[in-house]
């Protein structure tokens, strides 16, 4: 089904920019070109932090990783996939620092919100990256929902894609449909091959997210223990178990095993 785009309306009174317009296409275009597989723009408005309340519209937008086949490590008994990509995180920092300044140029404000947001980062601005989730940008622009397995799941990549955030008050047009529930429906792949039992099986809903869909303290012990044997803390059954836009169509690891 097709999910339609509609246009993004700021509330009369709200202090917007609009000394200059924004061809919401032909921006995305541009983005693109610079490297990003997917982008979108969401409004966000609702339930935003106090913090970033100027800031009404999210641009999404996540670069694929490469093929599983090619990030899969296996010793011993216990088998991972490598869903860290510095590199592309890099990249998509580079993207999203062009974003910003493309739109600061046109006298909009923007917020970038990395990748990665656990690294170190003695900024004041990092402080607030806990503040805006990518699963909300990505959510509200329409380009995925949130799986069982707790992940950002999109039609084309699944979850293999890395994804960043830049908040704005440019007036862009919301890009489609924003998802509010998980479409994942009879589908139990993930919560059958997570090897910690820690996927609930339970469907994301907007309106209740404050529910767990994983057990967190599962997960990093299974974690852990991956880290003994092959070095990393790394795992991702889940991801690779994932049948949405897996194109490989391959499940690279036994079900319920390590
Ligand atoms: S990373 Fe591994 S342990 Fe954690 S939820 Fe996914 S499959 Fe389960
Ligand atoms: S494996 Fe199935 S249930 Fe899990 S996230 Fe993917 S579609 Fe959803």
């Amino acid at each position: 089904m097709k999910r339609s785009a509609a246009k993004l309306e700021y509330p009369r009174n709200q202090d917007v920019n609009n000394a200059y317009t924004i061809d919401t296409i032909s921006f995305f275009k541009m983005v693109r070109s610079w490297g990003a597989t997917m982008v979108g723009a969401g409004d966000v408005r609702e339930g935003l932090a106090m913090e970033f309340s100027h800031l009404p519209a999210a641009i999404s937008l996540a670069i694929a990783h490469p093929p599983l086949r090619d990030s899969i490590i296996r010793k011993d008994s216990v088998s991972a996939y490598t869903n860290q990509f510095p590199a592309i995180d890099a990249s998509l920092e580079k993207i999203q620092k062009r974003i910003a300044s493309y739109l600061r140029s046109m006298g909009w404000k923007a917020f970038v919100i990395p990748p990665d947001t656990d690294k170190q980062d003695p900024s004041f601005a990092a402080r607030l990256f806990p503040l805006f989730p990518h699963k909300t940008g990505a959510t509200c622009s329409g380009l995925g929902w949130v799986g069982k397995n707790g992940l950002l799941i999109t039609r084309e990549y699944g979850a293999r894609l890395s994804w960043g955030t830049v908040l704005t008050d440019a007036p862009l047009e919301v890009s489609a449909r924003p998802y509010f529930k998980g479409e994942c429906n009879s589908c139990n792949r993930c919560v059958r091959v997570c090897p910690a039992g820690a996927i609930k099986g339970r469907e994301w809903r907007r309106d209740n997210s404050g529910e767990q869909l994983l057990d967190i303290e599962k997960c990093s012990q299974q974690l852990k223990r991956h880290k003994t044997v092959i070095g990393k803390a790394i795992c991702a059954h889940c991801v690779t178990a994932c049948p949405v836009g897996n194109r490989e169509d391959a499940n690279y690891f036994m079900e319920g095993g390590d």
